[in-house]
């Protein structure tokens, strides 16, 4: 500890084996008399309450003259009384959940997100911290490492010992990998990057070290600066997951093995995997929020602590905007042609029509229940919700072609996101509710009131053909999974004839045919069929998992299904009409013509030709 440090902890893979870290704060003389600890219930970035103080135990207390009493207040806060000189708390964290919100240590690695682990002292978010990370015990682990992105004090690069943290929002803002990991460097505007790759794979990194920095560039180029004097990626490579989540100086990621590049495949096509372009896509969002919500956040965020929900109708914005700009730096960095990148789009535009939630909930209920709803989906989600993110970044794409069409390409949303960065980014003043809203009426010079009226508190769907054929682009509608043999697809995406259809989901990965979701007012949820039912028959023919959908599909519209199925122990028979597949049941096509007009328009959007 210096004069300025009051704070400082220690951390200790201390039982690998159980999951535990030891932990330790030692406070400097001066705090008391009385001390209020507190654990955060949710980390930045993911908006539902997970209460880190419950993987909490065995916090004791001691000063000069010995133990400290230590009296629990509720769920996540401590107080010690009578305090005179330094004190030392001590307290185990558990840590066994391998998501990029939280905290995980076994034999092979451990990680961490300040939240987890570090106690906050009432009064003293202001003040600087040091903290020391300490290897486990044993010749087993002689050759970990340390990746993170906090300032080093006297520890090696790498490496185990001390760092550093400006107060507690900085402390808990740097997630740390400790472990073997592979590492691999580049530059962006001549500030140092580097991704720490963790699990088993068998990834060309030299392939992503090439690609990372020219999408790193886009995003620097967009808001005109690169507001970091380092940059850190930690991935962890896992047979199937997906996730990540962003820091000011780094991001954490969960992929599944088989999006990274591949040495002999990738070198054959050149072009990006669906698997690879979700990754890139991955990296490109997370990098793009060290700017937009990092350090252009919403007011409520900046006035607001970590004790409990905080609401916002904004999150279509901060995680929207970023989910449009994600993919769209993939093609302006050359990552993706325009073919590929219409697939990605569509995609999104796919997804975001599939589910008859979008017609119940604004985008802005969304951003605002996202703690009780987005993050706790449950079977009728897709009946009941949409998602900020889908349609936040459906809702970012039909602004910016409205102000490209309506300002005759003087402007677009580069603009407005420059102007955000320029407003809010450096000066630390926060986002209004409707401040963003605000800034592009106010940098178009266009009346965007019935546009955001419409896009953020209505729940009718959007009609983006339009806008798409500015830019020289086609929507067509095809269904998603009509068996060539029976429903029929032709080359130009027209049915031959409707596909059947009776609306529901199963669970995927069962054996059994277990109904995941059934959809709102289709023909299984008027026949009674529920979520969590298995189907054991149709029309006297023995289903599972592998045989359902297909026999499903191939039913005959207006022909009903005798269908067997179990709810709990009990057998239960439906009869279901098969109805002619709604639009939510097809897929989106984007296709690019090639007129000259709308070739530099479409140019000019994608920073791209062709
Ligand atoms: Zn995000």
């Amino acid at each position: 500890m210096t004069a300025s440090t009051q704070l400082s902890y220690r951390v200790r893979p201390a039982r690998p084996e159980a999951h535990l870290f030891d932990v330790e704060l030692e406070i400097a003389a001066g705090a008391g008399p009385t001390l209020i600890l507190s654990m955060p219930a949710w980390i930045p970035g993911s908006y539902m309450i997970r209460d880190f103080a419950r993987n909490l135990s065995g916090l004791v207390a001691e000063g000069p003259e010995g133990s400290v009493a230590v009296t629990k207040l509720d769920k996540q806060t401590w107080r010690l009384d009578d305090i005179d000189g330094p004190i030392q708390v001590r307290y185990q964290v558990y840590a066994w959940e391998l998501t990029v919100r939280s905290a995980h240590l076994d034999t092979t690695h451990g990680y961490f997100n300040g939240p987890s682990l570090f106690l906050r002292v009432a009064g003293l978010d202001a003040s600087p911290c040091r903290v020391d990370l300490l290897p486990p015990d044993g010749a087993a682990y002689a050759d970990w490492r340390v990746a993170t992105s906090m300032r080093r004090a006297d520890s090696p690069p790498w490496g185990f010992g001390g760092y550093l943290a400006d107060d507690y929002a900085d402390l808990i803002d740097h997630p740390v990998e400790m472990g073997r990991f592979d590492l691999l460097e580049f530059q962006v505007r001549g500030v140092p990057h580097w991704m720490a790759v963790t699990g088993r794979h068998h990834a060309d990194l030299p392939r992503l070290a090439a690609d990372l920095p020219p999408i790193c560039e886009q995003h620097a180029a967009l808001f005109g600066e690169l507001p970091v004097d380092r940059y850190l990626f930690l991935t962890t490579v896992v047979g199937d997951g997906y996730g990540g989540l962003e820091h000011r100086f780094s991001s954490s990621l969960i992929c599944s093995r088989g999006e990274l590049p591949e040495p002999v495949a990738e070198a054959d096509s050149g072009k990006p995997s669906a698997g690879y372009r979700r990754l890139l896509g991955l990296c490109s969002h997370e990098y793009f929020h060290l700017w937009h919500v990092k350090r252009i956040r919403p007011a409520v965020f900046a006035d607001n602590g970590l004790e409990r929900e905080v609401h916002t109708r904004t999150l279509w914005a901060f995680e929207g905007i970023t989910s449009y700009y994600d993919d769209l730096a993939l093609v302006r960095s050359g990552r993706l042609d325009v073919h590929g990148y219409l697939e990605m789009l569509a995609e999104t535009v796919t997804r975001v029509m599939r589910n008859p939630g979008r017609l119940r909930q604004s985008v802005a209920e969304s951003s605002f229940d996202a703690w009780t709803k987005f993050y706790k989906q449950d079977e009728n989600a897709p009946n009941a919700i949409v998602s900020y993110y889908g349609k936040g970044a459906l809702v970012a794409l039909a602004l910016d072609l409205t102000i490209r069409r309506d300002t005759a390409g003087a402007r677009s949303l580069d603009d407005v996101m420059r102007a955000l960065w320029q407003r809010h980014g450096g000066t630390g003043v926060g986002v209004a509710e409707r401040g963003i809203e605000a800034l592009a009426a106010e940098i178009t010079g266009l009346d965007l009131s019935d546009f955001f009226h419409r896009a953020l508190d209505g729940t009718d769907d959007f009609d983006l053909t339009d806008l798409f054929s500015t830019a020289g682009i086609e929507m067509r509608l095809r269904p998603t999974s009509g068996p060539k043999d029976v429903g029929g697809v032709s080359d130009a995406f027209e049915p031959v004839r409707p596909v059947a259809d009776i609306g529901v989901r199963l669970q995927p990965g069962n054996a059994e045919a277990q109904v995941a979701v059934v959809l709102d007012q289709r023909p299984a949820q008027r026949a009674g069929l529920s979520a969590g039912d298995v189907l054991v028959a149709i029309d006297g023919l023995r289903t599972d998992a592998g045989s359902a959908d297909d026999m499903l599909r191939r039913a005959r519209i207006g022909e009903p299904l005798q269908v067997h199925a179990f709810r709990r122990d009990e057998l239960m028979r439906f009869r279901i009409v098969p109805e002619p597949a709604p639009a939510d049941t097809c897929e989106f096509r984007l296709i690019a013509d090639a007129s000259a007009e709308t070739l530099a328009r479409r140019a000019a959007w994608l920073g791209t030709v062709g």
